[in-house]
C-alpha cells in the first residue's frame, strides 16, 4: 500500500560558497532546539571529512535532520562544484526539493547553475531563499529577477518557475515571505518547507529496497551506507542482500540502523520507506549497490560516474 511520510521531508541545499549555508542551518538546528551550544559539532564534521578524503571513499556530504512540528527535515549537504560530476545526482536522488540559497547582494553565481541545473532536470521542486537580507547593499529584487532568468536558461518547468520565495538572514535567525514583514524567526522558512516540498512516498508493505547514494565511515562501527528506503521496511538484525553493480548478489545481516538527528546518528530498530538510513553491517558495500529483500533481488538502476578527484581544493 501506497504510504505517504507526511512526517518527513528530504532536501538539499544548493549554494555557492559564503552565502550562508552553514550559519542558516546552524540557525534552523538552534531553533529546531536539537542544537547545543556547547558542542564541538564542527570539529567532529571536519575530523570525519578528513577521514573520507584519507581514505579515498567518496566526498562526504554532511546531512543534518531538523525537526519542526512533528516533521523530520532530512538536509542533505551538495558539493558546490561542477567536478565532483555524479556525486551530485546520486545526493540529488535522495530528495523531493531543494532550497536554492542566494546572497541578497551577489545574487546567483556560476557555480551553483551546475547543480542547479541537475536539481531541475531531476524534476526536484525548489524553493528560493534570499539570503543575508539584513545586508545594507541587500538589492533583493534585482536578485529574484536574475535567478528567474537563471530558471529560464536552464529550461526549468512552469510548474518550478512558479517557485516561492523566503527572504532570510541567516545570521539573525529571521525569515520573511514578504519584504518589510515583521519576524522574529526562521518559522516562514520551516512552513514553506513543509508545505511546499512534497512528502516522500512509496509502499511500505513491499520487498525492502535501498539504493545506496553515499558511503561513511566510522571508527567503531565501520562502514555506513546511506541512502533513501525506496520501499518496503528494514529492521536491525534482518538479513537481506546486496545487488552490486556488477550484478553479483551477497547476503548481509544489517547490524545497525540509523537516522540522522541534528549532526548526530540516532539508533533506531526499525525504518521505513522514504526515510534516509545509514546501515551497517555491510563491509564492502559501495555507492550505487541496491540493498534488498533477500527474496526480492531487484537492483536499483544507478547511473555509474567516476569517483571524485580526491586532491581537488573545495
Ligand atoms: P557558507 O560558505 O555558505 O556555508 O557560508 P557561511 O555560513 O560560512 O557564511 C559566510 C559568511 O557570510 C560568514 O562571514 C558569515 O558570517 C556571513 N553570513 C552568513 N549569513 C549571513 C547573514 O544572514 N547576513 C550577513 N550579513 N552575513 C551572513
Amino acid at each position: 500500500m501506497n504510504k505517504v511520510r507526511s512526517d518527513i521531508r528530504n532536501i538539499a541545499i544548493i549554494a555557492h560558497v559564503d552565502h550562508g549555508k552553514t550559519t542558516l542551518v546552524d540557525a534552523m538546528l538552534k531553533q529546531s532546539g536539537i542544537f547545543r551550544v556547547n558542542e564541538k559539532v564542527q570539529e567532529r564534521v571536519l575530523d570525519s571529512n578528513e577521514l573520507e578524503r584519507e581514505k579515498g571513499i567518496t566526498i562526504m556530504s554532511k546531512n543534518t535532520a531538523i525537526s519542526y512540528n512533528g516533521v523530520r527535515i532530512n538536509i542533505v549537504d551538495t558539493p558546490g562544484h561542477a567536478d565532483f560530476g555524479g556525486e551530485v545526482e546520486r545526493i540529488l536522488k535522495m530528495v523531493d526539493g531543494v532550497l536554492l540559497l542566494v546572497d541578497a547582494y551577489e545574487g546567483p553565481m556560476p557555480q551553483t547553475r551546475f547543480v542547479l541545473r541537475k536539481a531541475l532536470g531531476m524534476n526536484l521542486k525548489p524553493i528560493v531563499v534570499i539570503n543575508k537580507i539584513d545586508r545594507k547593499e541587500a538589492r533583493p529584487n534585482e536578485v529574484i529577477d536574475e535567478i528567474f532568468d537563471l530558471f529560464i536558461e536552464l529550461e526549468a518547468s512552469d510548474e518550478q518557475l512558479d517557485f516561492p520565495v523566503v527572504y532570510a538572514s541567516g545570521r539573525e535567525g529571521v525569515a520573511y515571505y514578504n519584504l518589510g514583514d515583521d519576524s522574529k524567526d526562521l518559522r516562514p522558512l520551516f512552513e514553506t518547507i513543509l508545505n511546499y516540498i512534497p512528502a516522500p512516498q512509496g509502499d511500505a508493505d513491499a520487498p525492502f529496497q535501498l539504493l545506496i547514494s553515499s558511503i561513511d565511515y566510522d571508527d567503531y562501527v565501520g562502514r555506513i551506507a546511506i541512502g533513501k528506503i525506496e520501499r518496503g521496511t528494514i529492521s536491525e538484525g534482518d538479513r537481506v542482500v546486496v545487488c552490486r553493480k556488477d550484478g553479483r548478489i551477497e547476503p548481509v545481516k544489517i547490524s545497525s540502523i540509523q537516522v540522522f538527528r541534528g549532526l548526530k546518528r540516532l539508533n533506531v530498530e526499525k525504518a521505513e520507506v522514504g526515510e534516509i538510513v545509514c546501515i551497517t553491517g555491510c563491509e564492502d558495500i559501495t555507492i550505487g549497490d541496491t540493498v534488498c529483500d533477500a527474496e526480492h533481488p531487484e537492483p536499483l538502476p544507478f547511473v555509474d560516474i567516476e569517483e571524485p578527484t580526491i586532491s581537488m581544493q573545495f
